[in-house]
């Protein structure tokens, strides 16, 4: 072998003048020449070489093949030049015919070699399709179909029998069938007269209910789930469900949506997009300026910080006020927006605040998740108003547009006030923040008629030197069935928390509740609970929701007051009675003594008569 590093033996170089070369005949003379050389090689190559034959079988081609792979490597490699470089196609075209075919022939059985081994793959992969579906379907009655992944290799050299091409054509129809399935279905579905059945060509009845025309339609429509649900591409899945099938998943689907939707909600500063576009507008519409943060999130609402709108005039370009429930100038700079929270898993709980509530009794029935919510938010809005007009502290309402409520923000510099739990008091603030609870409960009974049902030093906020009642969407009316457990509930907290800060001489939380109602607790508590002690009712049967379904005997009493006054007409006639044994027993035996005498004299005025009656007859007789 040579080694690399040895000398180079230098040939002669040929010499030519520059018009020489420029000549196009001496280009030519060149070409030629080198292709004759480039001939003799390759014929002094190509000779071990077995011919192949013109149609080879597979089993020839394997050996072709297997000789070709130990041939010289420089054939392999100057076939490829010729058959894919340009420059070899060019001098493929210059070549004599015999080698020409004897590259082609050469070319052909490499492609039929890998279009064979690609066939038998396919076939096999097909195979293991089949084979995990009927493993998979069984006896299963919802049945999926691998189809859309079989492989469509070259039939032609693993299926060259009639019985194979059959196969095909079942092949591609049912695949097209397959596509087309929803499709046909549905125009039955819609070729089904409004009397709801039809005739088919073997005279059978399809009516709209057909359980196959159903079950394809139910999986078209499990294809048009949200994206989020995972259902699989149905178009070439051979599935039908039964109506029970479909609308369990279709309620798991729903399910999935809330769960959704409340991600989606607490995503972006913690409200959905239908809330954004609220916030949106409201800067739109020049009564907001910017929302600069979240205050608080609680389990029923977001709590966001916002700047008023200074350019706000209290009129739009329409004319109105866009329903801002103050003049433009008290529009207050710092508000904040209560965001009442969309999904209901928090409302379950408070329904009971709001459907016996008379104010909202005709339109809580029926009414769908966000319509609730929005009442929620009126309602918040017309107890701060209505506390307002009583002179209680509360933030006063800007605007309510749906399910968000603009009111004043308490605190300074966006920094908001601090809650009564939070707050740092002295002793005489204390006593002070104490006295004004308990009269702002006072008026708010007896003055608004309203108990706040949800007071504790959580909801009342301590600002400039007083306290602020915030968070009063579920403040009721007394009448309300549960108004005063809701208010023996506040008077607890409140009489709690004052107890806990070491605050002397204050109420009992049942002489708060007697301040504040004039009535007795004991009493009122015998109301409450009257309808299960003394008539035996269960808790479910005194708390149905629907009182008519109440047995008379068990409907609660139309109002508590009535029952005060009830008892106290029976506290007035049982002192009576009292009054009367108290009588002195010297008056009373008097009274006894005088009576007896009184049945004495009687009694002797009766004898004399019958006396007198006896003598007369006998001077008759
Ligand atoms: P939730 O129903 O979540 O309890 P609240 O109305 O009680 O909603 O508000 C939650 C918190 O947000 C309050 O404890 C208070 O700190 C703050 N907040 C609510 N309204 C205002 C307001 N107008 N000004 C300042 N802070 C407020
Ligand atoms: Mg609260």
């Amino acid at each position: 072998m040579s080694s690399p590093w040895s000398k180079v033996s230098a040939e002669p170089v040929q010499t030519a003048n520059l018009a020489d070369i420029m000549s196009e005949q001496y280009a030519h003379r060149l070409h030629d020449k080198e292709l004759k050389e480039q001939q003799l090689r390759q014929e002094k190559q190509m000779q071990p070489v077995a011919t192949p034959t013109a149609t080879p079988s597979y089993s020839n081609v394997a050996e072709t093949s297997a000789s070709a792979s130990s041939s010289d490597a420089g054939a392999w490699e100057d076939y490829s030049m010729l058959l894919n470089l340009e420059e070899g196609q060019q001098q493929k075209e210059q070549l004599p015919g015999d080698i020409l075919k004897l590259l082609q022939d050469e070319a052909e059985s490499d492609a039929v070699i890998a279009r064979m081994l690609q066939s038998q793959f396919d076939h096999e992969y097909n195979e293991e399709l089949r084979r995990i579906e009927r493993q998979q379907n069984k006896q299963s009655k919802v049945t999926v179909t691998l189809n859309k992944y079989l492989r469509s290799g070259d039939a032609e050299f693993l299926h060259d029998t009639e019985a194979d091409e059959d196969y095909e054509e079942d092949e591609l129809a049912h695949r097209k069938h397959d596509w087309d399935r929803f499709e046909t279905n549905e125009k039955m579905l819609d070729a089904i007269p409004k009397c709801g059945f039809k005739l088919d060509k073997e005279g059978e009845m399809i009516t709209k209910h057909d359980p196959q025309l159903c079950g394809v339609r139910n999986a078209q429509r499990v294809m048009s789930f949200p994206p989020e649900f995972p259902t699989g591409d149905g178009a070439c899945f051979d599935m039908k469900l039964s109506n029970k099938v479909f609308n369990q998943l279709k309620a798991y689907s729903r399910r999935g949506r809330a769960d959704r939707k409340e991600k989606v909600a607490t995503a972006e500063m913690g409200v959905d997009a239908a809330t954004r576009l609220l916030l949106y507008k409201l800067i739109n519409n020049q009564i907001l300026e910017q929302i600069n943060g979240i205050i608080s999130t609680g389990k029923e609402a977001v709590i966001l910080h916002a700047n008023s709108d200074a350019s706000y005039t209290g009129t739009n370009e329409h004319g109105h006020g866009n329903g801002v429930l103050m003049p433009a100038e008290l529009l207050p700079k710092e508000c904040a927006i209560k965001v009442f929270k969309t999904t209901l898993n928090e409302f379950k709980q408070r329904d009971r605040y709001i459907k016996d509530d008379y104010r909202f009794k005709d339109r809580f029935s029926k009414q769908n998740h966000r319509v609730i919510i929005n009442m929620w938010a009126e309602k918040e809005m017309h107890n701060l108003m209505r506390m307002q007009s009583i002179g209680l502290n509360v933030p006063d309402v800007v605007v309510l547009k749906k399910h968000v409520l603009v009111m004043r923000f308490i605190g300074d510099n966006h920094n908001a006030a601090p809650k009564l739990k939070d707050a740092r008091l002295n002793a005489a603030e204390l006593s002070c923040a104490y006295e004004e609870i308990v009269a702002a409960m006072h008026k708010l009974y007896n003055e608004a008629k309203l108990v706040h049902a949800d007071l504790s030093e959580y909801n009342i906020l301590w600002y400039e030197g007083k306290c602020w009642f915030i968070d009063v969407a579920q403040s009721v009316e007394p009448e309300h069935p549960s108004g005063l457990e809701f208010l023996m509930r506040d008077c607890a907290n409140i009489v709690q928390f004052f107890e806990r800060r070491g605050l002397p001489n204050i109420y009992t939380k049942e002489q708060l509740f007697e301040f504040i109602t004039a009535l007795n607790a004991e009493t009122h508590n015998a109301a409450m609970l009257e309808r299960i002690h003394t008539r035996g009712a269960s808790i479910s049967q005194a708390t149905v929701p629907n009182q008519l379904e109440c047995p008379d005997e068990l409907k609660p009493l139309e109002y508590p007051f009535e029952l005060a006054w009830e008892k106290s007409q029976q506290d007035r006639e049982a002192a009576a009675a009292l009054r009367q044994l108290e009588l002195s027993e010297d008056e009373a035996e008097q009274e006894q003594a005088d009576e007896q005498l009184e049945h004495v004299e009687e009694a002797k005025r009766k004898l004399n008569n019958d006396n007198k009656n006896k003598n007369t007859a006998k001077c008759v007789q």
